[in-house]
């Protein structure tokens, strides 16, 4: 399908994409394929102020019922699957079949929301005082801030609003500049879900387009209690403490670096599957992309010698094609920083292989990627570059693997590939990764919704999708109720009067 074709399928009209300030591109061939129009600085604060008269209606309505808006979300996005998965190939790069994944990952954590509106469970606890009984309620927090990401322009956004969504909280989206219209898509989605339900109050979750300066309007706001940022450590490192200094809470999902220890008793077959998916998927532009490999020194040529000729025969191309398996970087910049990481690294006594650009493939920034043996984890090992450089490293001892996997900043996902099970187990003790996620025989790439998803160090140490990630989103209330007749204190104190 051409590139409009694909819009008018996802319910765009030429007033939708025409007559705005903000350029939109397609990283397939470089096409601008739409003119957006920006949100205004001047009008967040009405913006917000809605949101804050949607959450008075929206705290008070029982959680299952809230369920339900999530519910219905969930049908539409199942009925729109094809059309909003081809829109965030357009859009974003993805081949076809990671295209219609994330909107599976939204699907699925429908389900688990529409489940857990029924599980916002708080505990009772004994009290020491005779005829008290104490308890802890949850409650909604307020309207909750949503920025997220290029290379996941529509899952990201799915786990934190339907959380906050069954939470009780309203949502104002910031998506990155450079996929507004994979957010249109899903505003569209929603709003028939939300006409299906009936009676949802004017405002509960809104987008808003533009770049930082839009996104700085929500971390600002004292009216907006959660903010969830997903993004780079710089971004990170700029919104944390402005969310902090106002008393906010900010759930930060950040830049990974994400490792791999290859030990002597792997499977060599099934690591390689699992290097290659997790090194080169989505072209190197996921935050679990797995960025280093740690192989034990007496399997690491036989491994790398096995690697580059798999690398040389992955088909590079459009990611709409059948059997393309890298699309292309978002745009040329990034393909420029990544010859800049190469030939640094190259520079640190690295041997490159791969890399540049990918010859006759068209207009994008396609790339072949890249294998650098380097002979330690140097400064530019240390840093996430957005695209498929995957280093590689060797270790002697198992000890020694632990520490090169833990010396880097960020602390996003973690794997092992080993048959022993004394080293697969201390991997995930305490002494093994640092990591917010961490794998016995599969890559880091590719979570699935019921894990909590998230990461330590300069990864931000947020936790969005499974588990009880739906804490985030609610406030606890500490309750003590007294039956009896008498009012007796805590710890013995007598304070009559
Ligand atoms: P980015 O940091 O350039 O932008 C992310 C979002 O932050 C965008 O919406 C952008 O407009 C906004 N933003 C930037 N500066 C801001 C500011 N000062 N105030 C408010 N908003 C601001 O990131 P990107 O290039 O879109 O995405 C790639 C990065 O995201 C990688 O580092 C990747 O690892 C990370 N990422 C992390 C996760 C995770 O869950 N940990 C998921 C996806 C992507």
């Amino acid at each position: 399908m051409r590139h409009s074709e694909v819009l008018q399928a996802a319910g765009f009209t030429q007033a939708d994409l025409t007559g705005g300030s903000l350029p939109v591109r397609s990283p397939i061939d470089g096409a601008v394929v739409a003119q957006v129009a920006e949100t205004l600085a001047a009008d967040m604060p009405g913006i917000i102020a809605k949101s804050k008269e949607a959450f008075k209606a929206w705290r008070v309505v029982p959680a299952p019922r809230r369920g339900e808006l999530v519910r219905l979300l969930g049908e539409e996005l199942r009925a729109a699957k094809d059309a909003l998965g081809a829109v965030v190939t357009l859009e974003a790069g993805k081949i076809t079949s990671e295209g219609l994944g994330e909107v599976q990952e939204m699907i699925d954590i429908c389900d688990f929301a529409v489940g857990q509106s029924r599980q916002l469970y708080g505990l009772t606890i004994a009290s020491e005082r005779p005829g008290h009984r104490m308890m802890e309620t949850w409650h909604p927090m307020g309207p909750c801030g949503v920025i997220t990401a290029f290379n996941f322009p529509v899952a990201v956004w799915s786990w934190n609003t339907c959380l906050a969504l069954i939470c009780g909280d309203p949502v104002i989206w910031k998506p990155s500049e450079k996929t507004p219209l994979t957010a249109m898509t899903c505003m569209k989605i929603l709003d028939r879900a939300l006409e299906r339900f009936g009676d949802a109050p004017e405002g509960l979750v809104q987008l808003v387009v533009g770049g930082p300066e839009i996104g700085e309007a929500l971390v600002n706001s004292t009216d907006v209690p959660i903010l969830s940022a997903t993004g780079s450590t710089r971004m990170g490192g700029i919104v944390g403490p402005k969310v902090a200094a106002r008393w906010g809470r900010p759930i930060l999902e950040l830049g990974g670096n994400n490792g791999m220890i290859v030990a002597p008793s792997a499977d060599l077959d099934m690591a390689i599957r699992a290097i290659v998916f997790s090194a080169v998927g989505t072209a190197g532009q996921r935050c679990t992309t797995l960025r280093r490999l740690i192989v034990h020194n007496s399997i690491k040529d036989e491994l790398v010698a096995k690697l580059v000729p798999a690398y040389a025969s992955l088909p590079i191309g459009d990611p709409r094609s059948d059997g393309t398996l890298i699309g292309p970087l978002i745009d040329q910049a990034t393909a420029d920083r990544m010859q800049a990481m190469l030939d640094q690294a190259a520079s640190e006594g690295g041997t490159v292989h791969g890399g540049g650009a990918a010859n006759g493939v068209g207009d994008g920034a396609y790339v072949n990627p890249a294998i650098v043996e380097m002979p330690a984890q140097t400064e530019t090992v240390k840093t996430e570059t957005f695209a498929p450089i995957l280093y590689v490293m060797g270790y002697d001892e198992f000890d020694e693997a632990i520490e090169l996997h833990n010396g880097v900043p960020q602390g996003l996902s973690s794997c092992i590939f080993t048959l022993n099970m004394r080293e697969a187990e201390a991997f995930l003790t305490a002494a093994g990764s640092d990591c917010g996620i961490a794998n016995v025989n599969i890559g880091p790439s590719g979570a699935e919704i019921g894990g909590a998803f998230g990461g330590e160090k300069e990864t931000g140490g947020g936790r969005e999708s499974g588990s009880d990630a739906w804490k985030g989103y609610m406030r606890r209330q500490t309750n003590t109720i007294n039956y009896s007749s008498e009012l007796p204190l805590a710890q013995g104190v007598k304070f009559d009067i």
